[in-house]
């Protein structure tokens, strides 16, 4: 299927023929012991190739353009995993500073126990160069970046881990395969929190890591010792999510640049951060490698004018939650929320004001999203 348009890829890639009913969709197989007389295969849920497993891969791979994957019980467990898969004692890791908080403390908590070493580097790719060392053994970005949305050259990433012969990694689960395919751009690695755009409806944790086979193989080898599996169900509720994820992001993207072009017309809004516009400083390179420029942005309201929750607590349809992705249009206050942990200074850096916002764009229809927030800004 590998020619089809990745709307046709979400609906039929990777799907599992039931012979016997003949029906149009995956079955489930709940099963966790099955005969192995007769047969080299070995399904197991914790060896991460059971039918529903491996079905979800097929399509991972096409929307991705990968050629194996594992996936999860959540996007931390695949990040974790790769992160373990990859690195030993005295290996060293250049880190992008402004990633996923979790991952952060993940890398700043664990790697010094395991004996790994960490840089962590800003997102211009001299910097990152400046980093490497010997004994460096994968450069890890995100791009966009969460809460500011920033864009980080993905080719210029991955021509320079290539040249040192290192492997690049990216956290895509912002963009979604939809609107980025890093591993095209020459990236190595794809990982994805499947609990925010993958599955959509904020009703599913999973993730997932698309690559090579060589790398899958050695990611999935750290699995089996490490857990982390997904369950037939959620497998099953990931394909189903799957199947309208082209529908979803197209809408959602195309509501988000609506927003953003209303949001930085309103004069109680002090700065936009969305890279679909001009004003974004990454604009130009997130036209060369994106497809489209992704269903999240952030905003200042101006304090003198309204507080961060003031504007919040005015919102009718928009609803004030943490998590993001889901056809249901959330927002939330970065400084209270995810980035609570961040040292102020750190945060004022990483321009994580107590006024910035960060909505996630749903399916709504978005003259609805628009008016909800135009009453929200005028204060009542
Ligand atoms: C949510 C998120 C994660 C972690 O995913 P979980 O499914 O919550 O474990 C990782 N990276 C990004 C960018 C995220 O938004």
């Amino acid at each position: 299927m590998a020619a089809m348009e990745l709307q046709t890829q979400c609906v039929h890639a990777g799907g599992y023929r039931d012979e016997k009913t003949r029906g149009v969709i995956s079955p489930i197989f709940p099963a966790t012991a099955y005969e192995y007389l007769d047969s080299d295969a070995r399904p197991y849920p914790r060896y991460f190739n059971t039918p529903n497993q491996q079905v979800l891969v097929q399509k991972l791979c096409a929307l991705e353009r990968g050629e194996d994957g594992v996936v999860f019980s959540s996007g931390m467990a695949a990040i974790s995993t790769t992160f373990l898969a990859l690195l030993q004692a005295g290996d060293h890791a250049v880190i992008q500073d402004d990633i996923y908080g979790g991952t952060r403390s993940f890398v700043t908590g664990r790697f010094p126990g395991l004996g790994i070493q960490y840089t962590l580097v800003g997102r211009d790719p001299a910097a990152i160069e400046a980093a490497i060392r010997p004994e460096t053994r994968l450069l890890y970005v995100e791009s966009p970046t969460n809460p500011t949305l920033q864009i980080v050259d993905l080719r210029r990433v991955a021509t320079l881990a290539k040249s040192r012969g290192i492997p690049s990694l990216i956290d895509n689960t912002f963009a979604s395969p939809v609107n980025q395919n890093p591993l095209a751009l020459g990236i190595d690695v794809s990982l994805h929190s499947g609990t925010k755009y993958l599955g959509g409806h904020g009703d599913l944790s999973s993730g997932a890591v698309i690559t090579s086979r060589e790398l899958a193989g050695r990611i999935r080898a750290a699995a089996a010792g490490l857990g982390g599996n997904l369950n037939a169900q959620s497998c099953y509720l990931l394909e189903r999510s799957l199947k309208t994820l082209g529908l979803r992001v197209e809408r959602q993207t195309g509501n988000a640049g609506r927003i953003a072009a209303f949001l930085e017309s309103q004069p109680r809004v002090k700065r936009v951060h969305y890279p679909g516009l001009r004003s974004h400083p990454g604009h130009e390179i997130a036209k060369g490698q994106m497809a489209g420029f992704g269903a999240m942005l952030s905003f200042e309201v101006d304090p003198r004018a309204l507080s961060a929750d003031a504007f919040m607590r005015a919102l009718r349809l928009i609803r004030p939650a943490m998590s993001l992705g889901g056809v249901e249009s959330t927002i939330c206050d970065p400084a209270r929320t995810s980035h609570r942990e961040v040292p102020v200074e750190d945060r004022e850096r990483l321009g994580i004001s107590a006024g910035l916002l960060r909505l996630s764009v749903g399916v709504e229809h978005v003259e609805d999203l628009i008016a909800d927030l135009r009453q929200a800004l005028a204060g009542h």
